[in-house]
């Protein structure tokens, strides 16, 4: 750290990525990426698309916007696109937090508390019930902006449309952010809703689903109001946040309907194998809607478990905090992926006993 440094950025403590090992020498298992490669349509947009970079792009994306208006049922003024949803989710601590309260659960996507530091939000901490699950009755009239990940991360676990609808009905004061980034991989969108409520942003991702988290795509979509607002920080930080290559290879990802669609029910089909699987050597694991896992195995630390899977070449996700140190987060992979788990926990078990 600098002596130039202020003092309240010197005061942050910073997100920190699951580790991105660049010689691919792990089954990588650590950050809920798709297994599977960008659509053909992605690629071939994105190669059509550079031979135009040196223009900058439609700071209003409206080709992308267009397409994924009509897919989703949407008008296009309730779409705004981002680098990568965490953006999104800047925007929306930028708007709504900065100076007033920011409510989440104890146990969530690990940004939201690294957003409220940024903008020196009070948080209000709402802790998971004892199975792990968000109970919506404890955010009505949370007094703040809410932040719920649905499916939560890292627990997997899922509130149906009816409990998040109570959540945002509950908190007429208030802007209820729905964090979907796991939401195609079995639970239910509220995105059809957003031109209901004065009050709902959804924030969704490109990351894992459709294959892009190397081209950071995501976008928030809400009611006209609520996008003017999240556009007023955008043109107040980075007009252009995204690149014409990313936008171009979101427009191949959202026409490849069949190719995302097939994508989704693999890791579903997968995680129903690695769920049983590793049930029958002695983990629990908690019921997931999203691609990725959390588990435990009795009599072993979740670091115990983290550093046997290392070793034996597979890369999972461990977190050292309350509550959670005696689970791991496995994100589902390719079948052989899967396969390759099963056999290292295997191992790291039978070395246990
Ligand atoms: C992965 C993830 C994000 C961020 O995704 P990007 O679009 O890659 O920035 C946001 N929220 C949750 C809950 C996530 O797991």
């Amino acid at each position: 750290m600098s002596k130039f440094i202020n003092e309240k950025t010197a005061k942050l403590t910073p997100y920190v990525p699951g580790e991105q090992p660049q010689d691919k020498k792990y089954v990588k298992l650590n950050t809920n990426e798709s297994p599977f490669p960008p659509s053909a349509f992605a690629v071939k947009f994105a190669t059509e698309e550079s031979l135009r970079s040196e223009l900058y792009p439609d700071p209003e994306y409206n080709s992308l916007v267009s397409v994924a208006a009509e897919k989703f049922g949407l008008k296009k003024e309730n779409l705004l696109f981002t680098n990568g949803s965490d953006e999104a989710l800047n925007y929306a601590f930028a708007a709504y937090c900065s100076g007033r309260k920011a409510v989440f659960a104890d146990i969530t996507y690990g940004f939201y508390r690294v957003f409220a530091d940024l903008y020196s939000s009070e948080t209000k901490i709402i802790p998971l019930s004892e199975d792990f699950s968000v109970v919506p009755e404890d955010y009505f009239n949370a007094g703040g902006t809410v932040f719920i990940a649905n499916p939560n991360a890292p627990t997997g676990k899922v509130l149906s449309i009816k409990e998040i609808l109570s959540v945002v009905g509950s908190n007429p004061e208030n802007v209820v952010v729905i964090d979907e980034a796991y939401i195609d991989f079995g639970g239910e969108s509220v995105l059809p809703y957003v031109n209901d409520y004065e009050n709902l942003i959804v924030v969704r991702t490109f990351s894992k689903s459709r294959s892009l988290a190397g081209a950071r795509v995501g976008f928030a979509a809400a009611n006209e109001k609520l996008i003017a607002d999240l556009k007023t920080v955008k043109y107040s930080t980075n007009p252009y946040n995204m690149s014409r290559i990313s936008a171009a290879m979101a427009v191949g990802a959202l026409i490849d309907e069949d190719y995302f669609t097939a994508n989704c029910k693999k890791v579903i089909e997968n995680r129903a194998f690695t769920t049983e699987e590793l049930k029958k050597i002695g983990f629990t694991v908690l019921d997931s809607k999203a691609n990725f896992v959390f588990a435990k195995k009795d009599g072993l630390s979740g670091n115990a478990v983290y550093e046997g899977l290392k070793e034996r070449g597979v890369l999972v996700r461990y977190f050292d905090k309350p509550r959670i140190n005696d689970y791991v987060r496995i994100t589902i992979g390719s079948k052989d992926d899967c396969v390759a788990l099963i056999s290292a926990a295997k191992s790291v078990v039978k070395e246990s006993l």
